[in-house]
């Protein structure tokens, strides 16, 4: 038996195990590292836990802890890059809901102090079934926006919680603290409901933060000093991430929280009144252009079309001494760095990569910017139509370029559901087809 400075130690050094991780993770050159940084704390902390921890159904564990890993690991091997969000929001809820029924086990063993499990499982029940909704939207499964009066309701709902958690702090009896969880079921559920497609990726943050809270707060009540400094590490680095993105998109957590534009998908967009462009046009307009700009997006990730991507680069570089420069937005894809980890997959140079800031302000002396399925990221409407979901988020200035080539399927809107007017302007060609396909025919061609 480890004695409890042991243990305290051991955990102590999964922690700083943890910290090292998040700092690998901050670079894709170190993200490696950082991850087998990570699972090493993470196994360190399960072993000791299962070392010391006196338990009346070894086996019980073990066949669970099997199940659990068996599962993890097919999940992981089987998930396409595209999936990752929606995987994500399932790992959120699966942490969110430990933290929720350890809070319940303690309070039925009467171990509990009242007040920091039942903030923590207020904020597991809020985060696990918020999640819950996050991963049904992101997965296409369920695109309901509308919830009438939601502010109304949540507003009410807060108050019913906070009524029961203040009853509990005093009672400290079963039947309360069950009211006060389903109650936050139903508010994270209705909270996240209305948000709006473009502030998904925000929303999912402040999940993520929030399972990070609901953990510490679990922990505090567990005297655990590693789920307290792991769940404040998730619950910051959530909330850090929510501040930088809800910066980068032009909001607030009020406005991403409470102000929901609700899209009606239009389909009065005219296939024949855009542009549209062949392979060699497109091969044609970049051999003989001085500075190509690249603008990634969700349907590059669906096609997996980040080699073929870096196929033309070369070949516009090394053939015809073109200028090939990548341009990321902040919420390109359907995660955040989704479009830096597949060019950093491809090997495209990092020094190529340049963020919107940095970026914008190229693409007046660009020739072509080629804008390989992405659409909200480049849509004009978010500078002009007050009542576009995007409005405010700051866009890639495409239009800008002498010719904007976007290769897409069809005319369809992007995840928000905005119909992107720049589809029609006089310099835009769309050239429609899959993105991979595309690029890798186009590169032919060169
Ligand atoms: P969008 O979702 O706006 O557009 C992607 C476009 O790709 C679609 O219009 C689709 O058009 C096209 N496409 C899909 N598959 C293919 C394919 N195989 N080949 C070619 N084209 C394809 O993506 P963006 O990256 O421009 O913007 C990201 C959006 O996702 C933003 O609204 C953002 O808020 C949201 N979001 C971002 C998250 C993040 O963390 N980054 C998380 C959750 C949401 P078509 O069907 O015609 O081919």
């Amino acid at each position: 038996m480890i004695a409890f400075e042991g243990i305290f130690l051991i955990y102590l050094l999964s922690s700083i195990f943890f910290i090292l991780a998040v700092r690998g993770l901050a670079s894709p050159a170190s993200a490696e590292r950082g991850n087998h940084l990570g699972i090493t704390g993470m196994a360190v902390c399960v072993l000791v836990t299962l070392l010391v921890v006196p338990s009346r159904n070894d086996v019980g564990i073990f066949l669970a802890l099997i199940a659990a890993a068996i599962s993890g690991i097919t999940i992981a091997n089987k998930i396409k890059m595209t999936a990752l969000p929606q995987m994500i929001a399932l790992l959120n809820a699966a942490g969110a809901l430990s933290s929720l029924l350890v809070g319940v086990v303690q309070i039925l063993r009467h171990q509990a102090h009242a007040f920091d499990t039942s903030v923590g499982m207020i904020i597991g029940a809020v985060a696990f079934s918020g999640s819950c909704v996050a991963f049904f939207k992101l997965s296409g499964l369920y695109t309901f926006q509308r919830l009438k009066f939601a502010n109304l309701i949540n507003a009410l709902i807060l108050g019913v919680i906070a009524f029961y958690w203040t009853r509990f702090s005093i009672d400290g009896t079963m039947q309360t603290a069950y009211m006060m969880i389903a109650l936050s079921l139903v508010f994270g559920a209705t909270i996240t409901l209305p948000v709006g497609g473009a502030d998904m990726p925000i929303m999912i943050s402040v999940l993520n933060a929030a399972s990070g809270f609901a953990a510490a707060g679990i922990g505090f009540s567990l005297s655990n000093i590693v789920l307290i400094i792991t769940g404040a590490i998730v619950g910051a680095s959530g909330t850090i991430l929510a501040f930088v993105m809800t910066k980068a998109m032009n909001k607030n957590f009020f406005q991403i929280l409470f102000q929901h534009k609700n899209v009606e998908q239009k389909q009065a967009l005219n296939e024949k009144t855009a542009h549209t462009a062949s392979v060699q046009d497109a091969a044609f307009l970049m051999q003989n252009a001085s500075k190509v700009i690249i603008v990634p997006g969700f349907g590059m990730a669906s096609a997996g079309a980040q080699y073929a991507l870096k196929n033309m680069t070369d070949v516009l570089e090394d053939k015809y001494g073109v200028e090939v420069k990548f341009a990321i937005h902040p919420v390109a894809g359907r995660m955040p760095g989704h479009m830096n980890v597949l060019l950093a997959e491809a090997k495209v140079d990092y020094e190529k990569v340049y963020g919107l800031e940095d970026i914008n302000p190229d693409f007046v002396s660009a020739d072509v910017a080629y804008v390989i399925g992405a659409n909200d990221i480049t849509n004009p409407a978010a500078k002009t139509d007050t009542s576009s979901p995007l409005y405010g988020m700051p866009v890639l200035d495409v239009v800008k370029a002498k010719t904007v080539i976007f290769v897409k399927r069809s005319l369809a809107a992007g995840y928000s559901g905005a119909d992107n007017p720049l589809f029609f302007a006089d310099n835009t060609l769309m050239l429609y087809g899959d993105a991979k396909k595309i690029t890798e025919e186009i590169t032919a061609d060169l």
